[in-house]
């Protein structure tokens, strides 16, 4: 659950970064950040970091109510993981060469995002979790 909150933390700064950057970076005569093409990675960072603090914030009252499940508990964190990762690949990917370097923060997320994708479980170990919740079905070999 921690996790599940502590990425979106990392997905704003990765957002920020890129927006701020797509904002002063001038490439064909006009800042990259009115060509479409980077707008919408903008727009999808945006979406998705609102979508998951809203499933985070659901979950934190279904945990204060004591209702919240353990597969849940594995759909935020995967979710959430998996949408902060992108956003760091997106924004890393805004920022072009420079965003491969330590300049900015967003390739130090990026390093960190692909280690959380394997701790606290992994994101496939969670779909199965998920999957065993919902098909009443183990896919990890037993019953
Ligand atoms: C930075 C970092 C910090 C860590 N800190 C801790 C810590 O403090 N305490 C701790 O106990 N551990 C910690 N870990 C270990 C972490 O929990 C494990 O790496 C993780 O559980 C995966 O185990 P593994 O590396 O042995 O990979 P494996 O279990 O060998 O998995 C490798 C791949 O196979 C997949 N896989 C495995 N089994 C199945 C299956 N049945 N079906 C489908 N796919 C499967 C996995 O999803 C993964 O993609 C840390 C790891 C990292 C990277």
């Amino acid at each position: 659950m921690g996790v599940a909150w502590g990425v979106i933390g990392a997905a704003i700064d990765c957002y920020e970064t890129a927006l701020a950057y797509a904002k002063s970076r001038v490439q064909f005569g006009r800042p990259i950040a009115g060509f479409q093409l980077v707008q919408e990675k903008l727009v999808w960072m945006v979406q998705e970091i609102t979508k998951a603090q809203l499933l985070a914030l659901r979950l934190t009252r279904m945990m204060e109510a004591g209702a919240a499940t353990p597969a849940q508990i594995s759909l935020a964190k995967r979710n959430n993981v998996w949408m902060a990762l992108e956003c760091a690949r997106k924004a890393r990917d805004i920022l072009g060469a420079v965003g491969i370097t330590d300049r900015y923060s967003v390739i130090r997320h990026l390093m960190n995002l692909e280690a959380v994708y394997t701790y606290e479980g992994t994101h496939d170990i969670h779909a199965l979790v998920v999957g065993h919740d919902i098909t009443g079905i183990s896919a990890f070999g037993g019953s």
